[in-house]
């Protein structure tokens, strides 16, 4: 599947160019003298005394030769005969060849044309004129391999990314009444194919698809954007609705060469042809992104919403640095019941925006991208320090210290230094390490090698750990035992089960393995006396809701802590 010119070697920038190969076909030993004496000076030459010698070395040679020089009249194939079975080899062909002629045969020279050579050569030899040509040859050879090199992409021969720009805004002037309609695919788990099927098949995946596109856009442009990306644009009236395209879909997954092949697509019809090509390919793959988290949806298509969001997204990002100079981000507590005695014993502290007009931002709107940014990392730890000097004021007061638990982002696992800035901190404000607790979501301890290590260091340095929303994701009961965590907090989610019979012992069983293990339970989420009561019942220690308290601004907690 490999295009030809991947058999010869470019230059790497920088590189210094070798000396040249030639191979120089020529039956009379004279002249095989006098020009390889000469040409060896400049060049890397290569003798052949007739055709079938030529041929032979050709075959053995070709991905090191530049070009050959060939004599036509020689005994044991000649010149023509050279050149006609060089023909029939498509590799063999890419080599230029250069022809002597003496006999100042116009006939021989045109029938050598139609052959493929690419220029001539007149006996006897100016040496000038001998070498000024092959230079040239092998520069134009050369510069057209560079050019095709930049312009397809290797492997599968479509265009690269930057031949596509070029080529599709040429496409949108010439074609400024069509309407434009762009198609962006992603392979799913593209490394993993590779890793499980090997490089191989993922190349032979890669160049079915290229092929399978090529055929469907034939008046329209195919690139390879990423490594595992394509975008096809096309123009003119095209039926892309849900259903066809779900079709297609299925039959090009259908004929791939592995089984399962998922492929994410994102359409952008209609394109706003006055937008720069990269904008335009870019509201393709916000499409994808839509659906990036999604195993029942392949196929999305790109609406004006989706841009409002990325754009109120970037300015979320943009005004993160203000927020936190202007110290927008605060934090609320929510008051955590012991349900036996039914007093505060502590809090979770939960991030809000307070705009400059007083409005209020949930996480809800921006934590996710926060996560994704990695913000949150930076957020998290403002919001731990926040939490310390709170403590510690309430210290200063002479106030009895309850607990607060402080969320901590799965991000933050893979930052070398986090658990040395925590202990940092809490040692800067001079708060016992028992009055402010972590806690990470059960899903930040799946898949993780490094969680170990990160909760051991937490645990060490004297931090109390909650399990987050168990029950929300995939519950490992293994991470429970495996872990130092000493609190398991249960989520929303299953705490809304336990009205039904089914999930009331679901419940029971969680609470009565993680006291088994010892630890500590707390439900999350709480709204109503009925729930309260079978929680009770259950032994669970601790509730955390709206029965007992939303969370509050820190004046209102300190009222409540009494
Ligand atoms: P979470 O850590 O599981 O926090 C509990 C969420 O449940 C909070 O939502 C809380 O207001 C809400 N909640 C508590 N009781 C009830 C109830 O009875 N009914 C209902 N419907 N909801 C209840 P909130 O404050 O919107 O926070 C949402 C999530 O955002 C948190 O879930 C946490 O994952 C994340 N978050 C909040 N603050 C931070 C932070 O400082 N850092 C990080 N990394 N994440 C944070
Ligand atoms: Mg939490
Ligand atoms: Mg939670």
């Amino acid at each position: 599947m490999r295009k030809d010119s991947d058999n010869v070697r470019l230059l790497e920038p920088g590189e210094a160019p070798a000396k040249r190969k030639i191979l120089v076909v020529e039956d009379n030993e004279l002249n095989r003298e006098i020009l390889s004496s000469f040409l060896e000076e400049k060049f890397d030459v290569i003798l052949a005394e007739n055709g079938e010698e030529g041929l032979k070395i050709l075959g053995e040679h070709y991905r090191e030769l530049s070009v050959v020089l060939l004599d036509i009249c020689m005994p044991v194939c000649d010149g023509f005969e050279f050149l006609r079975r060089r023909n029939k080899d498509k590799l063999l062909s890419t080599i230029p060849v250069i022809v002597m002629t003496g006999s100042n045969s116009k006939d021989a020279e045109i029938q050598c044309l139609d052959l493929g050579a690419v220029d001539f050569i007149p006996k006897p030899y100016n040496f000038k004129i001998v070498v000024g040509r092959i230079n040239s040859v092998i520069k134009l050879r050369e510069s057209v391999l560079t050019l095709t090199a930049v312009e397809h992409d290797e492997l599968t021969g479509i265009y690269t990314r930057q031949a596509f720009f070029y080529h599709a805004k040429t496409l949108l002037k010439a074609k400024a009444e069509e309407r434009f309609h762009l198609i962006v695919a992603d392979i799913r788990d593209f490394k993993l194919i590779n890793s499980s099927y090997g490089d191989k098949i993922g190349d032979e995946v890669l160049c079915y698809l290229a092929k399978t596109y090529t055929k469907m856009f034939r008046d329209g442009l195919v690139s390879r954007y990423g490594s595992d990306q394509f975008v096809c644009m096309t123009y003119g009236d095209w039926d892309l609705s849900l259903e066809t395209m779900k079709k297609l879909t299925e039959e090009i997954a259908e004929n791939a060469p592995i089984p399962n092949l998922m492929i994410k697509y994102g359409v952008y019809e209609d394109v706003d042809t006055s937008l720069p090509i990269s904008v335009i390919c870019d509201r393709g793959f916000m499409a994808i992104r839509s659906i990036r988290d999604n195993y029942e949806h392949s196929i999305a298509y790109y609406t004006e919403e989706m841009n409002q969001k990325q754009m109120q997204d970037r300015a979320l990002e943009n005004r993160f640095e203000s927020a936190i100079s202007n110290k927008e981000f605060v934090a609320y507590f929510q008051p955590k019941y012991d349900v036996k005695i039914e007093k505060i014993v502590g809090a979770e502290s939960l991030v809000r925006w307070i705009n400059s007009d007083g409005s209020m931002v949930m996480p809800g709107d921006f934590i996710p991208l926060y996560e994704r940014d990695g913000l949150i990392v930076r957020l998290d730890e403002y919001i731990f320090r926040h939490v310390c000097e709170f403590q510690r004021e309430l210290m200063e007061k002479g106030q009895e210290l309850l607990p607060i638990s402080v969320n901590l982002s799965r991000a933050s696992i893979h930052h070398i230094g986090v658990v040395d800035r925590y202990v940092e901190i809490v040692k800067e404000t001079g708060i016992p390490f028992s009055c402010v607790s972590i806690e990470l979501t059960e899903t930040a301890t799946l898949n993780n090698v490094k969680i170990r290590d990160f909760t051991e260091r937490l645990v060490n340095a004297g931090f109390a750990l909650h399990m987050d929303d168990f029950g929300s994701g995939y519950s490992s009961l293994i991470t429970l035992s495996e872990l130092p965590f000493n609190t398991l907090k249960i989520d929303k989610s299953l705490v809304d089960c336990i009205g039904q019979q089914k999930g009331r012992m679901v419940v029971q069983q969680v609470i009565i393995l993680a006291h088994g293990l010892g630890m500590n339970v707390i439900a999350e989420g709480v709204e109503t006396a009925e729930q309260v009561e079978l929680l009770r019942e259950m032994e669970c220690d601790d509730i955390q809701g709206f029965y007992y308290s939303r969370p509050l601004p820190r004046e209102e907690f300190i009222k409540k802590l009494g």
